[in-house]
């Protein structure tokens, strides 16, 4: 077949998926009609992942030439109504027609600069993508600045890892990782909580497993357990949502059994913090919050000693730690850990909060957040207005001076008609937002929507006008992985009909509002101009200075902070000061507290959600993706099967879960692993929108909404 074929032709590029990174490589062939399609692809010898990849990174890439793809620019007819009801379009045809690229990029422009004219920045929002290229972040949030005159510009890491940025910024003045993944070859013990790596990060995951085979004991925390549990040295399976109990619980060990690191302690804390944590935790005993967590005393006892007394300890946390709302307590609670342990600083050691996807790194030190110009400056920082005016050659004043909204505050505003307009790229916030019911509402109440895709998304549903973009093999671009590393992924094929590069479209967007292009760029994806986008976005960014366009042409992949082109760049960083004011770290107490909405008697059991190993995010490229939709055609709901059996309902049988927001009906699978009173679903399944029964409760720092845990009722679905 196909897979035996010599291929004509192999292009160098990064996996489009998760936040591992893995380089792989093209083998593009002709077909029987000469359209040049990605016959196969294989693990290269990249930074993250020596030649590895996983079933998304090997089988996942023929949604790019799937015959749903959209190729034409589309324009919704006149009179036809916005239902949020009908976000899967039975025919397309009926509510957009055809329009030229001209007409199209006119209507999208023209719909927010009306918009902008008659009511101001404050009433327009941008989403970017993390999906997206660094060029293309960092274009998008210039576009939404200076273009759409606002702040309001925000993308998914909101939803993901907002609470562990805002807590790592404040705690150590940075939210990127102070270790890449592959350090837990050289740690000792390894704390891996509310993350589930063989599904979320598979490569990385296999690294974990050879430092287990070779001997670093693994801490599994998580409410449920899960594949690395065979493996790992301890798990500590805790009742979802009380997670600030057993770190709480860790911390009161670390003082009471004398395990401070005294050098550490002097040298990088402040003793009125590290004072203040050793109050609060005081009565916060494994003893005291063995019946809150469920874990018994002697195991947290046991771990906190295995990781503050080994030579060398790290923490890698997921969505579990960060997606409730104090979920930037929690990460207080493990800066706190390691810092009294002195567990940071040297290989094998310190912080590593594992990114979703393959760029929300990236995205976010392009500036593609409200808070932030692009290297986390402050845009309420004194004088940064003025400096990126100055940068971006714009008229003093012409920025907003007032502080922009979050994904979730801009759903809200939406809802409220405070605002009107969206340009919305690479996102599907129909699906991917909490309580979804209310983010479709807000799209559909929306005056203008403009939404650009590959795919005619939940959220392109309820667009005024639709761009086709570019899939990532498509283009030539930088992402940024988990670990810090810049990498440069090129183009392999040639975009579909008239879907134009993402690049190319924002900057058509900018022309019309008034923000000059950076560069002439390529319409169909290739280098021209991405270089000289990049290029322009290293000038505001000081910890890619030594990341030069040419070199990464040269060397593919460089690692961040890097000040000079002759340097190799920075795999483990705090060395022995933080980038913080005084160079310490700010330790905070992590008050215990609990979920926004907790079971009771209507109510008596708990949603989880999260993501499956073949499914990725809202499903909008592995749903289109022939060999990961065989493997999992189908929306599932996990239950431990003594829960399955209290509800009569066998495994494959349809369940009825319920909350307070909805209801969807889905196939069950037993899973031992599972708590008893919880229910686990993936979001990727559009007619079995997880999202429609989660709760937008927000972390008050982070602004995350709380979607790994809300309140549902289940019962056997009536057969229709
Ligand atoms: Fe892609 Fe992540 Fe799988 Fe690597 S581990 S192949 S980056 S999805």
């Amino acid at each position: 077949g196909a897979w035996a074929k010599p291929s004509a032709r192999t292009v160098d590029s990064v996996c489009p998926y998760c936040g591992v990174g893995c380089a792989l490589t093209y083998h593009i062939q002709p077909d029987a009609q000469g359209r040049e399609h990605i016959a196969r692809v294989d693990g290269r010898d990249g930074v993250a992942n020596h030649e590895r990849l996983c079933v998304k990174g090997r089988f996942g890439f023929d949604y790019v030439a799937n015959p749903a793809r959209l190729t034409v620019p589309l324009i919704r007819r006149e009179g036809v109504a916005k239902d949020p009801e009908q976000v899967k379009l039975a025919d397309w045809r009926a509510v957009f027609r055809e329009a030229t690229w001209d007409e199209a990029l006119e209507r999208a422009a023209g719909g927010l600069r009306n918009i902008r004219e008659q009511h101001g920045g404050r009433a327009l929002a941008g989403f970017g993508s993390a999906k997206g290229s660094n060029e293309e972040a960092y274009l998008f949030q210039k576009l939404v600045r200076a273009g759409l005159r606002t702040h309001n510009v925000d993308h998914c890491t909101r939803l993901c890892h907002a609470s562990s940025v805002a807590a790592l910024l404040e705690g150590i003045g940075s939210g990127a990782v102070s270790n890449p993944v592959m350090d837990v070859l050289q740690a000792d013990v390894v704390l891996l909580i509310g993350a589930n790596p063989t599904v979320n990060h598979p490569v990385a995951a296999s690294w974990m497993k050879n430092a287990m085979a070779r001997g670093t004991r693994f801490i599994l925390a998580d409410p449920r357990r899960t594949e690395l549990a065979r493996k790992a040295w301890m798990t500590l399976q805790f009742r979802a949502d009380t997670d600030l109990a057993l770190l709480n619980a860790m911390l009161h060990v670390v003082f009471d059994e004398d395990l401070l690191d005294a050098e550490s302690v002097r040298d990088r804390c402040h003793p009125d913090e590290v004072e203040a944590v050793r109050k609060h935790v005081a009565g916060l005993s494994p003893e005291a919050m063995e019946p809150v967590c469920g874990v018994p005393a002697a195991d947290i006892r046991a771990a906190a000693r295995a990781f503050a007394t080994s030579k060398g300890s790290m923490i890698l946390w997921g969505m579990g730690i960060s997606q409730h709302v104090h979920g930037t307590d929690n990460v207080r609670a493990l800066i706190a850990l390691c810092l009294l342990t002195g567990q940071i600083g040297r290989p094998g050691t310190g912080l590593h909060p594992l990114r979703g996807q393959n760029n929300v790194q990236g995205a976010s030190d392009a500036g593609l957040i409200p808070m932030m110009f692009p290297d986390y400056v402050r845009t309420q920082a004194d004088g940064a207005m003025d400096k990126a005016e100055h940068y971006w050659k714009l008229p003093p004043g012409q920025l907003s001076r007032e502080p922009g909204l979050t994904v979730v505050e801009i759903i809200h505003a939406a809802l409220e008609g405070k605002i009107r307009g969206m340009y919305i790229e690479g996102e599907n916030p129909a699906m991917s937002d909490p309580d979804v019911h209310h983010a479709r509402q807000a799209l559909a109440g929306l005056e203008h929507l403009v939404v650009q895709d590959i795919f005619l998304t939940e959220t392109a549903a309820l667009a005024d006008v639709v761009l086709p973009a570019t899939a990532w093999p498509e283009k030539t671009g930088t992402v940024t992985n988990t670990d810090r590393l810049v990498q440069l992924g090129r183009q392999a094929l040639k975009p579909p009909g008239q879907a134009r590069a993402d690049l190319w479209i924002i900057q058509e967007m900018g022309r019309r509002l008034g923000v000059a292009p950076v560069a002439e760029v390529d319409m169909h994806g290739g280098e021209a101009g991405v270089g000289a986008v990049f290029e322009d976005m290293r000038g505001m960014m000081p910890s890619i200075a030594g990341i030069s366009w040419d070199r990464l042409q040269r060397e593919g992949a460089v690692t961040y902070p890097c000040a000079e082109e002759d340097q190799p760049g920075q795999r483990v960083v705090f060395i022995d000061r933080f980038p913080t004011a005084d160079g310490r770290a700010k330790l905070l107490p992590a008050p215990l507290s609990f979920a926004d909405e907790r079971p009771d008697n209507a109510y008596p059991h708990v949603l989880i959600t999260g993501r499956e190993l073949e499914h990725w995010h809202t499903g909008a490229m592995t749903r289109h993706a022939s060999v990961l939709d065989a493997l999992e055609p189908q929306a599932t709901v996990s239950a431990h099967p003594s829960l399955l059996a209290k509800l009569g309902v066998a495994p494959g049988e349809v369940l009825r879960v319920e909350s307070r927001r909805g209801a969807i009906q889905l196939a069950t699978r037993a899973d031992p692993g599972m708590p008893e009173d919880a229910v686990f679903i993936p979001f990727a399944y559009a007619e079995a929108a997880a999202n429609l029964l989660t709760n937008a409760a927000l972390d008050p720092w982070g602004k995350i909404a709380e979607v790994k845990y809300c309140a549902v009722r289940l019962s056997k679905a009536e057969a229709e």
